[in-house]
């Protein structure tokens, strides 16, 4: 039996009998893998610490035909300081829940792992900046995926853009937009833009008025719904949580 070892992000667990968990994690190299964590759910079990959704953890596994089974988890991050809040634990499972829609089995996800990462990261540091962090991400990822936007303050035909097509992907004038496209003004262009192209430290850091960033993340929940074809159901109970504040 070949072993394995990956430091890899839980995205999801299951129950699995009494004392078994099937683990779901995105791995740098390994992509998005499916492991059987047998007896984790036992109190004795020392692997347990690292087998919880939102931890990074060093994972030793060994290859099985359908699923990896653990050997050991250690546990390297494990954002605890969003556990402190219902917003945090609910921003923080919609962010690994998207990673999970949007990694496969058997491609590498460096890239996508590495920004829900740093966003989770910036999240501990700024509980408060869910809204403008959720834009970030969402903005980010589909520019990891290539799918970004393409944001440009002249239309095609030369005109002032005054709309983002979501199908399209790109800027165009009230002449030229399609049915779908969403208004945006000067200034809220100049934001997508700068979200897109900056350093991603300078991106997950900025700040903008609160109004500004809820109308901007209407639209990229809702380009992002297009471009992946589906949001997980996280992104329903994130919006629960906001919407009725414990
Ligand atoms: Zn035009």
């Amino acid at each position: 039996m070949d072993m394995v070892k990956t430091r890899a992000l839980i995205v999801r667990t299951a129950n699995s009998g009494d004392n078994d968990r099937v683990l779901t994690a995105v791995s740098p190299e390994l992509g998005k893998i499916s492991v059987i964590a047998k007896g984790v759910k036992s109190l004795k079990n020392k692997n347990g610490a690292g087998c919880g959704v939102l931890c990074l953890s060093d994972l030793v596994l060994k290859e099985g035909r359908e699923l990896y089974s653990l050997v050991s988890a250690e546990c390297a991050e494990g954002f605890y300081h969003l556990r402190d809040t219902v917003d945090g634990v609910a921003y923080g499972m919609y962010f690994v829940s998207l990673l999970e829609g949007c990694t496969e089995p058997g491609v590498p996800a460096g890239d996508e792992l590495r920004l829900c990462l740093n966003t989770l990261f910036a999240l501990t540091r700024r509980p408060g900046d869910g809204a403008t962090l959720k834009l970030v991400y969402e903005l980010r990822l589909a520019e990891v995926l290539g799918l970004a936007p393409y944001i440009s303050e002249e239309c095609q035909c030369g005109e002032p853009a005054t709309h983002l097509s979501i199908a399209g992907g790109e800027t165009c004038c009230a002449a030229h937009k399609d049915p779908g496209a969403a208004a945006l003004t000067p200034d809220e262009m100049r934001v997508l833009d700068f979200i897109l192209t900056a350093e991603l430290k300078d991106a997950l850091f900025f700040n903008s008025p609160p109004a500004l960033i809820a109308r901007l993340g209407t639209v990229s929940e809702k380009y992002l719904e297009y471009h992946l074809g589906r949001m997980p159901k996280t992104l329903d109970y994130l919006k629960n949580i906001l919407k009725n504040p414990t």
